[in-house]
């Protein structure tokens, strides 16, 4: 039976199945058919893109994102992640709660050919107050928590929802401590599916957090800066952070505006703790830099010295297993047909966090061209 595409001449990695070489990939009925060295294009009919001198990966998923675009106010447009940045599944972290996931989902998760899934705020109304001159954090009224409504959403909608978001910290939470982050551990535990937890500044602190997260759930800005930083002043990893992730803690970058720091990424990576997930945390405020998006975020890595195999593996297989899709992140046969098609390209460019570090990069990745359910997009 022919392919309906087939691209050519890439090197290919795949780390869910340890691939590392140039090879054809072969799409058929929206899915992954084929992977090997000179595939045949079969009746004729088969799409071919040439992808010679490009990376080839599973389709991109960038596990911390803001895309309730015009349903929110630190939304951004999905549909300009998935063209300019090749990355076919967008986790939606917290930007809608129970009163307004419906919303949501029919206005724009629906309405739009790439794949969105998303944690879902234990706040009635999710992110509702951030912008420039408003910020005002969804953790921070405790009538606002909503742990009937958001099982009931949850349940209603288990194809989309993927877990639960509550965000602690002083900007997210103020005076409500760690209270938004016991309810959503009772609202996980009950609908047995994990966490994502933000954290920002103080209170809570970082070893009053960490303690009520368990294997599975993720820990996102996982390398913000101080305070509530994974590194103390000595340049060691804090003992809560080691004993989180020896216990099956994820560990998610979320870049964003505030929450990546170059210098705690150097000292994590001396320590040999390198995240689990590298996420871009994209929105409204921090779209235009610091972050930017999932690309220059993984670039950021490569330039801190992360090998691409595990960069990649951070952005693929990675985040398909903390969000228990092994449809995803792979080009493993019957694996949804999605795929990056990147440049690998070299030069100096200036890279910086959330703090105002630059650093100058000698490499970054850019899209070349993206795979949707087995659909060729020139990005
Ligand atoms: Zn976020």
């Amino acid at each position: 039976m022919g392919l309906d595409l087939i691209v050519r001449g890439g090197r290919v990695i795949d780390p869910s199945q340890d691939i590392d070489a140039v090879l054809d990939l072969g799409f058929r009925d929206g899915r992954v058919a084929a992977i090997g060295k000179d595939l045949p294009a079969g009746d004729g009919a088969a799409q071919a893109f040439d992808a010679t001198g490009c990376i080839v990966t599973p389709g991109l998923i960038d596990l911390h994102t803001h895309v309730y675009d015009k349903g929110t106010s630190l939304g951004v447009d999905p549909m300009r992640l998935f063209h300019r940045g090749a990355v076919t599944t967008l986790v939606d972290t917290g930007s809608a709660g129970p009163g307004n996931f419906a919303g949501f989902r029919s206005q724009l998760i629906e309405r739009i050919p790439v794949r969105v899934l998303a944690y879902l705020n234990i706040s009635f109304a999710g992110i509702y107050g951030f912008s420039k001159r408003v910020m005002v954090g969804e953790s921070g009224d405790m009538r606002l928590m909503a742990p009937i409504d958001t099982v009931e959403v949850a349940r209603a909608n288990r194809d989309i929802i993927v877990g639960i978001k509550v965000r602690v910290g002083r900007n997210a939470s103020g005076f409500s401590g760690l209270a938004p982050l016991r309810i959503a551990r009772q609202v996980a535990d009950e609908l047995a599916i994990p966490m994502m937890v933000h954290i920002d500044e103080p209170p809570p602190m970082l070893d009053e957090v960490l303690p009520l997260l368990r294997k599975g759930d993720i820990l996102t800005h996982a390398f913000r800066p101080f305070p509530n930083c994974p590194t103390t002043s000595d340049g060691k990893v804090h003992d809560c952070v080691v004993e989180a992730r020896a216990r099956g803690v994820i560990f998610d970058i979320g870049h964003g505006m505030g929450s990546f720091s170059f210098a705690v990424a150097r000292t994590m990576l001396a320590n040999g703790f390198a995240p689990d997930c590298i996420s871009s945390d994209v929105h409204a405020l921090s779209i235009e830099g610091p972050a930017f998006d999932l690309l220059t975020t993984m670039s950021k890595f490569l330039c801190l010295g992360l090998p691409l195999v595990d960069v990649v593996r951070c952005a693929t297989h990675a985040p398909a297993i903390a969000l228990h899709r092994p449809d995803l992140g792979s080009f493993a046969q019957g694996c949804a047909g999605d795929a990056s098609i990147l440049r690998h390209e070299t030069g100096t460019f200036d890279f910086v966090d959330s703090v105002g570090e630059h650093i100058a990069g000698r490499e970054r990745l850019a899209a070349a061209a993206v795979v949707q359910a087995g659909n060729l997009h020139k990005c």
